[in-house]
């Protein structure tokens, strides 16, 4: 299915660290390891899964390139299953080419990006799901996300689309046998139970789906969009919330002060911040621009931060923004209490989330914090095993799954005849079978096929 040549790469980030690894996994890293390390024992005699000090001499010209740890691991116990060498030297990016260099002379390839992953999958260790998780695992950039990704790696989405598609194999394996074999003794499903059936994975799939938005709230942040009246403290909220957690994006280049976006890691929720401020000018045409995008950026936001100013009380403005996020999660501030002498309510806001700050006074702005937090994890991503739908990949399939369930249950509902229904729901299966890589054609012979050894 793909050479089993020996590949090679430099594993670690390139820049001056203290140390670096090279990475060489096949057949002939061992042959190559064994020409090249020069320790207390040959790296033949080195003793599986361990690690060892030795030189990296280069045998032609006899040139030390290095002072090295060497980890030895034989397959089949490695990340690829295949026998894997890694060379610990120092961190030096020139260090690491020539020994990357060497090894290449000796045998390996240079690896492609992800190629380690990719063996790990062929050889049957981690899924698809698992492998992209890999992946996601190495770019998350918060803890949650990571956590979502390890939760991947672990197995658990493809544990869940498993069980929904070993339903619909079932389900195939039933209806083949009752169409193709009538006259054998096997039960014959009605078109009834594999209707219900057929809802039932739905329903799991529907339940996976709804992950996805987290998800991929995980994955890319937040969209919270900062709306309000001019002069609220929209742009200073988002200084102070900029300058305080850092920033890992500033300005979009090539904007005009007026939506500026921001990322910021909010206690471990990255948040991309949309300041929809400076819709100052009075002018006409400005002012609409200024609308159209505040109305775009509340679209687009899955949260929308309402900033008010406490010492001037609620106006006709404010209520017309109240009323355009009426459906959207949303947290209300009453900013510039420091204005204010006394506690401020308002009766239209009865009901809602509602911070009272001052940014001027960094009142408010950590309660903020844990609001934004609390609506996104809350008695959500620590809930017992939640599956998490981290990859528009992913999503795309379940959905196009859960269409072919909805047209073989809508098949069934007209009356179409059994084998008809089949298609629908093969096409279901082999959509989930995508995502953990699994092809469906075997699967459903094998079922088939242990289906008769039971009955005889
Ligand atoms: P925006 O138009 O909503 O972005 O508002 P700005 O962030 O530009 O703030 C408008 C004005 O209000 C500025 O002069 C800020 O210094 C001031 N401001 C912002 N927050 C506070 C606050 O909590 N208290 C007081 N007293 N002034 C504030």
């Amino acid at each position: 299915m793909y050479d089993s040549d020996t590949i090679a790469a430099i594993s670690t980030a390139h820049g001056t660290a203290g140390i670096g690894i090279v990475r060489m996994s096949g057949d002939k890293a061992f042959e190559i390891a064994q020409r090249i390390f020069k320790g207390k024992k040959s790296f033949d005699e080195i003793k599986s899964h361990t690690i060892n000090y030795g030189k990296i001499v280069d045998p032609e010209t006899g040139e030390t390139l290095d002072e090295v740890l060497i980890s030895k691991m034989k397959a089949p116990n490695t990340f690829t299953r295949e026998n894997v060498v890694e060379i610990n030297c120092h961190g030096g990016l020139v260090v690491l080419k020539k020994i990357l260099e060497l090894v290449i002379r000796e045998g390996a390839r240079l690896a492609e990006p992800g190629e380690f992953t990719k063996r790990a999958f062929l050889n049957g260790r981690i899924d698809l799901s698992q492998a992209e998780a890999v992946i996601d695992l190495i770019n998350s950039k918060t803890s949650e996300s990571s956590r979502a990704a390890v939760d991947q790696l672990e197995g658990k989405l493809s544990a869940k689309l498993k069980e929904a598609r070993n339903m619909l194999i079932e389900l195939i394996a039933h209806i083949e046998v009752t169409v193709d074999y009538p006259e054998h003794d096997i039960e014959e499903i009605t078109g009834r139970k594999v209707y219900e059936e057929a809802k039932k994975v739905r329903e799991k799939l529907v339940g996976i789906i709804r992950g996805f938005e987290r998800g991929r709230i995980i994955r890319e942040g937040i969209n919270a969009a900062i709306v309000g009246r001019p002069n609220v403290g929209k742009s200073s909220l988002l200084n102070q919330l900029a300058g305080k957690n850092k920033a890992i994006v500033t300005d979009v280049p090539g904007t005009t002060r007026d939506i500026i976006e921001e990322y910021i890691n909010i206690k471990g929720v990255p948040v991309r911040m949309i300041d929809t401020a400076g819709i100052r000018e009075t002018q006409d045409l400005v002012e609409k621009i200024g609308v159209q995008r505040t109305e775009e950026a509340i679209k687009s936001a899955d949260l929308v931060i309402m900033m008010i100013d406490a010492a001037e009380g609620l106006k006709e403005e404010d209520i017309d923004i109240l009323n355009r996020i009426r459906d959207k999660k949303r947290i209300i501030i009453l900013n510039k209490i420091d204005l204010v002498e006394s506690d401020v309510t308002f009766p239209e806001l009865d009901g809602e989330k509602v911070v009272e700050m001052s940014v001027k006074e960094d009142i408010g702005i950590d309660r903020l914090e844990d609001e934004i937090m609390g609506l996104f994890m809350s008695g959500d991503i620590q809930t017992n095993d939640e599956v998490l739908v981290t990859n528009v990949r992913h999503k795309n399939l379940i959905d196009k799954a859960i269409k072919s369930i909805d047209e073989a249950c809508s098949s069934y509902e007209s009356g179409m005849p059994l084998d008809l229904i089949t298609i629908d729901i093969r096409n279901a299966a082999e959509y989930l079978g995508q995502i953990t890589g699994e092809s469906v054609g075997e699967d459903v012979m094998k079922e088939i096929f242990s289906r008769f050894c039971l009955g005889k």
